[in-house]
């Protein structure tokens, strides 16, 4: 493939779109080496290069031609390296996500040249791909979407938020009305939405560590308290048991019976109520609450009322302890048997 005259905004805002959700990104600013990390690609900081080869970080710069990163390709993976002097602070971010975008744009192996050394490239050649880079590294950083969404959109504020320097915002300011465009026109910006959503209505339960991404809630579904906060933890308590789109168990959680009737909300094996459901609702709906539950709702979201799974004993509450003494009583000394066992 030849290098393109023009920067592909498209491409590039299109897949940035993809990499915010192929990494599940709902914090902003978010930590880029550790995407890196999970990724499992190279990174190796100038100053372990200058420790390497024993030179100094001008050397390092000149022989990687570039102030800030460069990333390469070998057979199998790669390595990101980058100027890690403390005085670049929040720059560092921007490096690291240009480069992470000289490999989503897949320019180390769509372009012939730019495997074997880039600086055989021509000066126009490298401008487009460095140009798309940063497209790139601007809409993963500063989505539209959140940019959008912000208020107070100086360039000390942006900064702020989105942790990238006061150049760089002031950058991604003078794009945000083009990148706006082009994420409508192509449709990413409905994507992109979502991903400000996942941002902006994430909540953590303060009393039972529940997490979750909900607009209109005011009680934890767990714990039944009203202790959920703005922010992000570990998603436990898991949806065991498979509900449709009535709240009806789609077979019984209690006898395992497959055969669940369609009209009937009871199971005609073992007599278990099969939907999961807010129990404050007086024999008529007006009166109280009543709305369907999630599969591991212990509590109604809206008005605290327990579940039907919670009272009928299907679920448990949050903070129950399962009493385990599952650990196989095993002889201390194996007897002459032993070449039997499966693990010689
Ligand atoms: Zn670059
Ligand atoms: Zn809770
Ligand atoms: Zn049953
Ligand atoms: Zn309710």
């Amino acid at each position: 493939m030849k290098i393109p005259t023009y920067a592909r905004y498209d491409y590039c805002n299109q897949r940035a779109c993809e990499f915010l959700e192929e990494n599940n990104i709902r914090s902003f600013p978010f930590d880029v080496k550790r995407i890196i990390y999970n990724s499992g690609w190279g990174l190796v900081t100038y100053s372990e290069l200058m420790h390497q080869f024993s030179c100094d970080r001008d050397t390092v710069i000149r022989c990687l031609g570039s102030e800030d990163g460069y990333t390469q390709l070998d057979d199998v993976n790669y390595c990101i390296a980058y100027n890690d002097e403390e005085w670049l602070g929040d720059r560092i971010r921007f490096t690291l996500m240009h480069e992470i975008g000289h490999i989503y744009l897949r320019h180390l192996v769509d372009f012939e040249a730019t495997r074997l050394y880039r600086g055989s490239l021509t000066k126009q050649e490298n401008k487009v791909l460095e140009n798309e880079a940063n497209a790139f590294a601007r809409n993963v950083l500063v989505p539209t979407a959140m940019l959008q969404q912000l208020k107070n959109k100086s360039v000390s504020n942006i900064s702020n938020h989105f942790g990238i320097t006061l150049a760089a915002a002031q950058t991604r300011l003078n794009f945000f009305y083009e990148d706006n465009r082009i994420n409508k026109q192509n449709g990413t910006s409905s994507r992109l939405y979502t991903i400000f959503y996942n941002f902006y209505y994430k909540k953590k339960c303060t009393t039972c560590g529940y997490f979750i991404i909900s607009k209109n809630i005011k009680y934890c579904p767990i714990c039944g308290n009203k202790t959920l906060q703005w922010g992000e933890s570990e998603m436990k308590y898991p949806a065991k048991i498979k509900l449709d789109e009535n709240s009806k168990a789609v077979c019984c959680p209690k006898c395992d019976n497959e055969e669940v009737s369609p009209d009937g909300n009871y199971c005609h094996i073992c007599g278990t109520y099969l939907i999961n459901e807010c129990t404050n609702y007086e024999g008529n709906y007006s009166e109280g609450c009543g709305r369907l539950a999630a599969s591991n709702a212990r509590y109604c979201i809206y008005c605290g009322a327990p579940t039907t799974f919670l009272q009928n004993g299907i679920l448990k509450p949050w903070d129950f302890k399962e009493n385990y003494n599952t650990f196989m009583s095993l002889p201390d000394t194996l007897d002459s048997e032993d070449e039997l066992l499966p693990f010689n």
